[in-house]
């Protein structure tokens, strides 16, 4: 079967869904790949090195999607390009089914096999090989530190110098998941004093761990909801956190956030005021931004400067380390497809008894199979 990969159309998306490397581990999967030209060019692989990986290059989108049998793909495709994908071909790539309906029905009447890379049961351990959101998400917190570094006027690390003694930065961390906690380890590394939150008390070691304080909200109130992820807190806990945070937000240089529900806006967890209260200079990276934001000065997409403070919502972190984040995504799509033919005869089989599968195919020759039944934890 041939494997195709678009250049992405979003504005300003530097990744690719494919990289030279992972050509080459696809060929001997037994498939063959055609890779649009340019489309790795952003994310700094050229034409060149995919046809020394064995890919052929095609020279636009409209030939590469009539001839793909599976096309894969970092974001979710535009109505154009679904109207160029080939009537029962198959796409793998972030689709987001709950925040996009229409495009699922678009899909679906090409009667295409979706499989959509955000729908993959996490919790099954299995599948972790395949968890593109945990690894966008550790370049997306590890980024967020060097966006604030790069905004913020001082040294993270505390110096002793001929000139006068520098104190080390303070950075607080909102949301320790996965972004969290990278964030967490960044910061630390560079020598600031981390400290983070979260509704979730279990993450309190991990902070630890990486060499960040845990600062607990002064409320008793379990904050795990399904499949390890957060839920809404109730309106005693969230006035708790509020003062917690006014605290940390008076003595913080950077605050970074990341603080997300699934299906839900994103908390507001930073007022205008405690903004208000930072120390001019200081900076705010709001990673929630593309959900609304957990700060509530945000614009999403924009670094802005209010009350002193640098807001930066920037919403395509993941983007900004281009070559990194598109050899870990394709790498994930890679073990996907080391799933999908176990054989290495360059031949797909979605199996629906498939716990990992079933949970990310979304729709199945033409039929919407999502939402997925949970999946049996062994
Ligand atoms: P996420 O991006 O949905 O949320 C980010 C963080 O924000 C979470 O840690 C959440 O608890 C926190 N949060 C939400 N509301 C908050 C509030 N009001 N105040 C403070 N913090 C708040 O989450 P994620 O990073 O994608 O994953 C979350 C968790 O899911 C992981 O940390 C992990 O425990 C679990 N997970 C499990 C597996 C697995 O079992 N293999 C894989 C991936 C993730």
């Amino acid at each position: 079967m041939l494997i195709g990969v678009p250049a992405e159309t979003v504005p300003g998306e530097k990744r690719v869904a494919t990289v030279p490397a992972v050509v080459e581990k696809l060929v001997k999967l037994g498939f063959s790949v055609a890779v649009q030209s340019g489309a790795g060019d952003a994310a700094n692989f050229a034409d060149d090195t995919y046809r020394a990986a064995g890919a052929e290059v095609v020279p636009d989108a409209a030939t590469l999607w009539s001839r793909a049998d599976i096309v894969f793909k970092v974001r979710p495709p535009s109505p154009q390009e679904v109207g160029l994908m080939r009537e029962g071909g198959m796409l793998v790539g972030f689709v987001w089914p709950a925040q996009n309906p229409e495009l699922m029905q678009q899909l679906a009447a090409r009667k295409a096999t979706v499989l959509a890379i955000d729908a993959l049961p996490r919790q099954l351990s299995r599948a972790q090989k395949m968890d593109a959101l945990t690894s966008m998400a550790g370049i997306t917190g590890y980024r967020a530190v060097i966006e604030a570094a790069n905004a913020f006027g001082r040294f993270f690390n505390g110096q002793v110098t001929a000139a006068g003694k520098v104190p080390p930065a303070k950075v607080f961390i909102a949301g320790a998941g996965v972004a969290g906690l990278a964030a967490v380890g960044t910061a630390a590394n560079l020598g600031a004093i981390v400290r983070a939150n979260d509704t979730r008390a279990e993450v309190a070691d991990q902070v630890k761990s990486l060499g960040g304080e845990f600062v607990k909200v002064d409320y008793e109130e379990e904050g795990s909801g399904g499949g390890g992820y957060a839920k809404v807190m109730s309106e005693g806990f969230q006035q708790a956190q509020r003062a917690m945070y006014a605290q940390q937000a008076k003595d913080a240089d950077i605050i970074i956030t990341t603080a997300l529900i699934p299906g839900k806006p994103a908390p507001k967890l930073i007022t205008a005021d405690m903004v208000k209260t930072m120390q001019p200079g200081s900076v705010i990276v709001d990673m929630a931004a593309e959900q609304g934001g957990n700060c509530e000065l945000t614009v999403p997409g924009q670094a802005v400067v209010r009350h002193g403070v640098t807001i930066v919502g920037y919403t395509d972190l993941a983007s900004r380390l281009a070559k990194q984040s598109s050899t870990l995504y394709s790498t994930n799509l890679l073990r996907l497809a080391e799933e999908l033919c176990k054989a290495k005869d360059g031949v797909v089989n979605v199996n629906m008894d498939d716990d990992a599968i079933r949970g990310l195919t979304v729709i199945k020759d033409g039929a919407i199979t999502w939402p997925a039944p949970p999946p049996k934890l062994p």
